[in-house]
């Protein structure tokens, strides 16, 4: 019987888990071959004091945890192109030659980045490829770098003029993770009624979580993930150096498991003719060969 094959692409181990966990471990039980692109180490990721130590470096430590997630949910295969964390947008950090935005923004090494995506794209002939959406849910550079990566390798992998290891392959459907609306515009209720900054938030005040809401996408596939929310906690428990607790630690988990019982997803290909919810499986409509 053939297989239906989901290739995520995101930047940061951890990415995976806090974004799609049940939607992965929902494939995965299914039988979808389940592959991920992991564009950086996350390496500039801030680590708590009693963890400080217990690895070589940030960037072993972060690998381990993605390694751990890996197991819980069950990739097929994990490909990690080690480019180096880059940091906030707008901090020094993001021009660091070997840092994912810096790549990102040379056209010699975007191509060759974007070639990184068509080989893997081309290797595994995935029939639905998922990324970002144009801000990277909440503007992390290296989010928004692989978003266009991705892409522009979906929309050449299947060129059969351009030329790379592997013979061209089109996947069918291209796919940007929709954050969940109702449950961040709940969130940012709880927080305006604490008088917090929306414009300054997360651990470092470098999140704009107005810009955030600002630029939701609509969801046209929404996928129940209900019965993995348990195996989704497990995965987001591995990134124990990132909090572990999901989207938001400030929420309680049964008011979690309540707003995220089903993920979204923004249809680019095939473009849909309108904005609403008409898909409940990624893979409907696709021709598995
Ligand atoms: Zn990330």
């Amino acid at each position: 019987m053939a297989t239906y094959r989901l290739l995520i692409a995101y930047a940061h181990p951890d990415d995976e888990s806090f974004g799609n966990g049940g939607l992965i471990a929902k494939y995965v039980a299914e039988g979808v071959e389940v592959y991920y692109i992991c564009a950086t180490d996350g390496d500039r990721g801030t680590i708590p004091d009693d963890m400080q130590g217990l690895y070589p470096s940030v960037r072993e430590l972060r690998l381990a945890e993605l390694a751990c997630a890996a197991r819980v949910l069950g990739f097929k295969r994990v490909f990690t192109f080690h480019y180096k964390d880059s940091g906030m947008m707008g901090s020094v950090t993001n021009q660091d030659p070997d840092c994912l935005w810096y790549h990102s923004q040379q056209p010699d090494l975007y191509e060759k980045l974007v070639l990184r995506v068509v080989d893997v794209i081309r290797e595994i002939k995935p029939h639905v490829v998922l990324t970002f959406n144009k801000y990277g849910g909440y503007g992390h550079p290296d989010h928004i770098a692989i978003h266009r990566a991705t892409t522009e390798a979906f929309m050449r992998a299947g060129d059969p003029t351009l030329e790379t290891a592997c013979p061209p392959y089109q996947p069918q459907k291209l796919y940007y993770a929709a954050l969940p609306a109702r449950f961040l515009k709940f969130v940012a209720f709880t927080l305006r009624l604490r008088g917090m900054d929306l414009r300054h938030m997360g651990r470092n005040k470098d999140i704009d979580y107005q810009a955030v809401l600002d630029h939701l996408e609509p969801a046209h596939a929404l996928v129940d993930v209900h019965a993995y929310l348990d195996k989704w906690h497990e995965a987001n428990a591995c990134h124990k150096s990132q909090g572990g607790g999901g989207m938001s630690s400030q929420v309680p988990k049964w008011l979690r498991d309540l707003l995220v019982r089903s993920q979204g997803f923004t249809r680019v290909y095939p473009k849909p003719t309108h904005n609403r919810v008409d898909e409940r499986d990624l893979f409907a409509g696709v021709v598995c060969e």
